[in-house]
């Protein structure tokens, strides 16, 4: 209002002289530079300090946090120290500063930070990495002075004894000195921040804690990991079973479910989901439940939901009529092999495209796995080739289909070989010819190729006959192809 009061004013003046005969020229000169100044500070955040981000109490706690169990143990642990601080000094327990939060994107680092400030009773101030460097030396440094001002003044206003300062993507302020080209302003910017950190002592009446999270805990200096600094490493890693079924249920709280819902199963199916991908599974359900007029989200919503933040949007690509039969045949011949080697492994298969496949098939392991055998690892092979195997067994060869299945079964075998497990033993990555290699490597896909291609010509009927269903269906469920296995077992 008062800019707008001012600007109006200034450009009345301007042409007041204008009209009066004086020299104008030198007022639009500094009006421009006035102008420019003001669109660096504002517009592109140019020695811009202000971290807004922060909620005098933040509405989040750990009970909205789903699985995880282990990170908010450590953390509500190392909180005690901050809430009990006399009894912990008693024992001569380090005052703690700072706490980092490793783990990969989308597993509530930022929700356990919230969550601390609130178990705390402190005030919260967010703030990421990259916020802080400019190209302008001096800058981040001056950013990083002005956020720990801000969490004592933002305190005190609200009259509070904690802050608790969030920094997300750490290693971008704090990142290994000198590896980066404009070190300067890096190092600047680091060395403000330990700066800081070293100015908190346990006898001020502010206490502030600083919370860094990052995905790539290798990239931080050294500096920053010492003791006295980020005392503590809290993992975070991606949900178990049980605690993607937390994190569904939490974010089903609010949300009518139909009684045919089996979160347990829409766990299992979402192996190497984070908590934002489940967040925006149950979200996606709810949003074909709103487009299908429907007042109630379903089984076969999630499921969607699950195979959307999976592969991607439905494609609009319209295959022929002989594309859709070798999809069809492909995707059977994986959900074959899948369905015989480890039975109840197929959730349901599909020539559905989406995302950048024409068809998929969909696994659904009884349990998260997180060790393989070799036997396990070639049945993976088997799977993968298994696609590629069916074209050639019904349709007398492959088609370009298989470039990703065969990429997936090369790494599996270089998974075998680096881990010992190939007939060349235990083996020193460095000393062995990329030759033999290779060849190990084409011996395992070549004998797992043919193993597949013997029982598939063995289970050739049912291969024709799902793949046939599959295509006037679109889609086979997991069931319905155990029902056909049955049938020919029985
Ligand atoms: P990044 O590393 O990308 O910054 P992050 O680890 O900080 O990610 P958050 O921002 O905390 O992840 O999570 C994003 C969203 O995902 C949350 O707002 C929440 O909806 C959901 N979410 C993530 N993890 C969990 C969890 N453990 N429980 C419940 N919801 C979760």
């Amino acid at each position: 209002m008062l800019k707008d009061i001012f600007l109006g004013s200034a450009i009345a003046l301007i042409l007041f002289l204008g009209i009066t005969g004086y020299e104008v020229f030198p007022f639009l000169l500094l009006g421009g530079m006035v102008l420019l100044f003001y669109y660096l500070v504002d517009k592109k955040g140019i020695l811009r300090t202000q971290f807004l981000d922060y909620a005098s109490k933040t509405d989040i706690d750990f009970s909205q946090i789903g699985g995880q169990e282990t990170a908010k143990q450590e953390l509500k642990e190392a909180l005690d120290f901050i809430i009990y601080s006399e009894k912990a000094e008693e024992l001569g327990i380090r005052f703690l500063k700072g706490i980092l939060l490793t783990g990969p994107p989308g597993t509530g680092k930022t929700l356990l930070a919230k969550a601390a400030a609130n178990y705390t009773d402190a005030v919260y101030l967010a703030a990421s990495g990259s916020e802080f460097i400019e190209m302008y030396a001096g800058v981040g440094a001056q950013r990083v002075r002005k956020l720990f001002q801000q969490a004592r003044d933002a305190a005190r206003k609200q009259n509070k004894n904690r802050a608790v300062i969030f920094i997300d993507e750490i290693e971008v302020l704090g990142g290994k000195r000198g590896s980066h080209t404009s070190h300067l302003e890096y190092d600047q910017t680091l060395n403000q921040l330990l700066v800081e950190m070293d100015g908190i002592k346990s006898q001020d009446d502010m206490r502030i804690l600083v919370i860094g999270a990052t995905n790539r805990a290798d990239m931080l200096d050294e500096a920053l990991l010492r003791p006295g600094r980020f005392d503590r490493q809290v993992r975070v890693p991606l949900p178990s079973k049980e605690g993607r079924k937390e994190i569904l249920e939490i974010h089903c709280r609010n949300k009518p479910l139909a009684d045919d819902v089996d979160l347990e199963k829409v766990a299992r199916d979402t192996f190497g989901f984070s908590g934002a991908h489940l967040e925006s599974v149950v979200n996606e359900a709810a949003i074909l439940a709103f487009r299908q007029k429907m007042r109630k989200i379903t089984q076969a919503h999630l499921q969607e939901a699950v195979d959307k933040v999976m592969l991607g949007e439905k494609l609009d690509c319209k295959p022929t009529r002989e594309e859709i039969r070798r999809i069809a045949i492909h995707e059977t011949g994986h959900a074959l092999i899948s369905e015989l080697a480890e039975p109840g492994s197929v959730s349901h298969l599909t020539i559905t495209s989406r995302g950048n496949a024409l068809g998929y098939m969909r696994q659904s392991p009884k349990d998260d796995r997180y060790l393989y055998t070799r036997k396990q690892l070639e049945q993976q092979i088997q799977v993968s080739v298994a696609g590629a195997e069916a074209e050639k067994l019904l349709l007398g060869d492959s088609s370009t289909g298989a470039g990703n299945d065969y990429q997936q079964a090369v790494q599996i075998a270089h998974q075998i070989i680096n881990t010992g497990l190939s007939r060349l033993g235990v083996i020193d990555k460095g000393s062995i010819s990329k030759d033999k290699v290779h060849e190990v490597l084409n011996e395992i896909i070549t004998e797992q190729a043919q193993l597949v291609r013997a029982i598939l010509k063995e289970y050739r009927a049912i291969l024709v006959q799902v793949s046939e269903q599959l295509v006037t269906e679109e889609h086979v469920s997991g069931d319905d192809l155990r029902q056909f296995l049955h049938r020919e077992a029985g």
